[in-house]
């Protein structure tokens, strides 16, 4: 599944959504500490927006930031009416409470969708600013006619950032869901079960060949570094029974930031009053 293209092709519907919109939307990025993949990520995502003329407004701070500082930015980011939208690049230093910092965003602001409010939102089934990674994956499920109702999921990971959301959008489109992790028992015998599969671990070759169902459609969640070299959670060798699969790279990650773009675009529009927002 080519998440990649897909991906091209949001960006340019999301380019002219910005256009038509009439007012500025804008991304605060803010990125606390030296973690490489996180500079690396809000990097990708900082050049995401100027291709699609959403102005960024970045924050680096340095490793030793306290949690007062980084709140004090998070409230003038809330207050200033240019940024739209507000990404906290996680994970941030252990001094950082990051539960507390989630929380101070404004909901509206939210584009990551991790707030409380967005959270239970999405727990209610009324979907605001959902997080990027599931969305992602929804959208590429869609872009490929995988049928959901009644099918067997099964999504590897309990993560608040995706195992959690993709689990409630895959039972709002009427799947039955199993969410496994790393106490579960017998892990073959259900991914053996299951139609759509979503591995979302962080260890390569969670998932092999012989755990997956024929013609099962398998979305690869996992950034793993095996030699140097990137991996995802599923062996490539999953290919040769799959009906689909996502690659890695190429695949969700693509996808996580194209929907991270349309969320801003979202939030914009929550902010204008365009949009109800429920959480209000
Ligand atoms: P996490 O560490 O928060 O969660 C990992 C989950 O895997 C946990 O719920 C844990 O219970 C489960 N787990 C661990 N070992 C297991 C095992 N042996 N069997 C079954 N389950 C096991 O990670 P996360 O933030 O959800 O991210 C997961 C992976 O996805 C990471 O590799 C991360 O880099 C990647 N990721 C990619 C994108 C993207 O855009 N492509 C976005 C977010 C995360």
């Amino acid at each position: 599944m080519d998440g990649k293209g897909l991906a091209e092709r949001v960006r340019a519907e999301v380019k002219e959504e910005v256009a038509a919109l009439g007012r500025p939307v804008g991304l605060a990025t803010v990125l606390v500490g030296d973690d490489q993949a996180s500079a690396i990520y809000v990097r990708r995502k900082r050049e995401a927006c100027a291709e699609v003329g959403i102005e960024s407004f970045h924050h680096e701070l340095g490793a030793g930031t306290s949690e007062e500082e980084l709140l004090g930015l998070v409230a003038d980011l809330n207050a200033d009416e240019r940024v739209t939208g507000i990404l906290v690049q996680l994970p941030l230093p252990g001094q950082i409470d990051e539960d507390r910092v989630i929380q101070a965003i404004d909901p509206v602001k939210d584009v990551d969708g991790f707030h409380p409010s967005n959270a239970g939102l999405l727990f209610q089934g009324q979907p605001t600013l959902v997080a990027a990674t599931p969305s992602g994956i929804m959208a590429i499920l869609a872009a490929y006619d995988v049928p959901l109702q009644g099918a067997r999921a099964l999504v590897i990971g309990r993560s608040n950032i995706v195992g959690k959301p993709i689990a409630l959008l895959l039972l709002a489109e009427h799947a039955t869901v199993t969410i496994a992790h790393s106490r579960t028992r017998g892990l073959d015998a259900l991914a053996r079960e299951a139609d759509v599969l979503v591995a979302a671990v962080g260890r390569a070759d969670t998932v092999t060949k012989d755990m997956v169902k024929p013609g099962a459609t398998v979305i690869d969640v996992g950034i793993n570094r095996v030699d140097g070299k990137l991996a995802g959670d599923v062996s490539p060798a999953v290919e040769e029974v799959a009906g689909l699969m996502t690659p890695v790279p190429g695949g969700v990650g693509p996808m996580t930031i194209a929907s991270l773009l349309r969320n801003t675009v979202k939030a914009a529009r929550y902010q204008s009053g365009a949009l109800a927002f429920p959480g209000a």
